[in-house]
């Protein structure tokens, strides 16, 4: 079939490419018979846009405090009209990266990514390439609005489009570091909107850290799912020693109990907890992904787009993780519904995901995000749209500073 550019448009429905945000209901398997002009996409232009959102409360983990989500977000055009959209959220005590250096990188990314084939994404992450080690969030950021372009055009969710066919899945919610009694009250009350599963930041002093997790426990009673995050606060012997303590908490696996780059460290602590392992800050990058398992230094992964920049390198890491039978959690840092969309499209992708730590919006101020995933009693659930399925309002982004 032959078909000039604008047939080609009618003859998959105006929803798709004539949408201003290539959105479009009722798109089906016919816009896949137009793939050659599918192929002759180009990117014409992209919108990178500062994006802060205050939280309600400062969020505080082992080594650091946020006040704020500052973010970025990127819109990419195309010449046949779809727009792709994606978030970058640096979180400086984890990654090293800032909203500035995002966004400096995101006009560099811009050169790159003008004028290319928006579906060619391997190749143009090729060519970001490096990168993706000092600013993994605003590559992760341009990965997801090419998914996000990549689903329009097949007129897919994205992850029916990656091969899931579940929209729905439990995701925990996060405890803050506080003193054991408001940390208690804090996960009762999540409980009480619905929560199974309640994660709860560990990583300081490991007596006090015991003091929490039995004070959460009997806040919660039986019925609830613990995990814990020590965000690299321990050392190996308090890594063990804290974890053997804690058993008799009943927790599923504690994150990253040692510095992101000791990953012997990591193995012994898991050598010697009778509570898994997960790795966080030491697992960014796929070949990260493939150290681990080589080491038999961690029982779970936790994946995250800022870390690993992206969807594709998620999925090469969930490749990793399915073939040496670890399963994985989706995690995030403090995104909104943009890029934690993106996350749950993954998850919703991949089996050997098992586990999701979505909440990064939970004490956001704002939430400008249309459509996308809702949560609700710690149920997320994708939309049946194309692409990511979501949008930033218009009326907002006309109030962002763009770059
Ligand atoms: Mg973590």
């Amino acid at each position: 079939m032959s078909l000039s550019r604008s047939e080609f448009f009618k003859f998959i429905g105006f929803g798709m490419l004539a949408a201003p945000w290539g959105g479009g209901e009722g798109l089906s398997a016919r816009a896949m018979t137009g793939g050659e002009e599918a192929r002759r996409l180009k990117v014409n232009d992209v919108e990178i846009f500062a994006f802060d959102v205050p939280l309600r409360e400062p969020f505080r983990i082992a080594i650091g405090t946020m006040t704020a989500a500052n973010d970025v977000l990127v819109r990419i055009h195309t010449d046949g009209g779809i727009v792709g959209i994606g978030e970058a959220c640096p979180f400086p005590p984890i990654t090293g990266e800032t909203q500035q250096t995002n966004l400096a990188m995101a006009v560099s990314i811009r050169d790159i990514v003008r004028g290319k084939d928006p579906l060619a994404i391997e190749g143009i992450l090729a060519e970001i390439g490096p990168m993706v080690h000092s600013n993994p969030s605003i590559v992760a950021a341009y990965d997801m609005a090419l998914f996000d372009i990549l689903g329009k055009v097949a007129g897919l969710p994205l992850f029916r489009l990656l091969g899931g066919s579940n929209p729905s899945f439990e995701t925990d919610i996060t405890v803050g570091l506080d003193a054991p009694e408001r940390m208690a009250e804090r996960a009762k009350a999540f409980v009480g909107q619905g929560y199974k599963v309640i994660k709860v930041k560990v990583g300081q002093d490991p007596d006090l850290d015991v003091t929490r997790m039995q004070a959460v426990r009997s806040a919660v009673g039986e019925g609830t799912n613990l995990r814990i995050d020590a965000n690299q606060g321990w050392t190996v012997p308090q890594a063990v020693s804290a974890l053997r303590r804690m058993e008799r908490f009943r927790i599923q696996f504690c994150e990253q109990p040692v510095a992101a780059w000791d990953v012997s460290g990591l193995r012994g602590v898991r050598e010697g907890s009778p509570i898994a392992v997960m790795a966080d800050e030491a697992l960014y990058l796929p070949a990260d992904a493939v150290k681990l398992v080589k080491a038999d230094a961690c029982d779970h992964f936790n994946i995250k787009l800022m870390k690993a920049g992206g969807l594709m390198n998620g999925l090469k890491i969930a490749h990793v993780a399915e073939a040496a039978n670890i399963r994985c959690m989706v995690g995030c840092m403090l995104e909104s519904k943009v890029a934690l969309t993106a996350a749950a499209h993954l998850v919703a992708s991949e089996r050997t995901i098992t586990f999701a730590d979505l909440d990064g919006n939970s004490e956001h101020t704002i939430d400008p995000v249309i459509d996308g995933m809702s949560v609700s009693k710690g149920i997320i659930t994708l939309p049946e749209k194309p692409g990511l399925g979501c949008d930033v309002d218009p009326a907002f982004l006309k109030k962002l500073r763009k770059v």
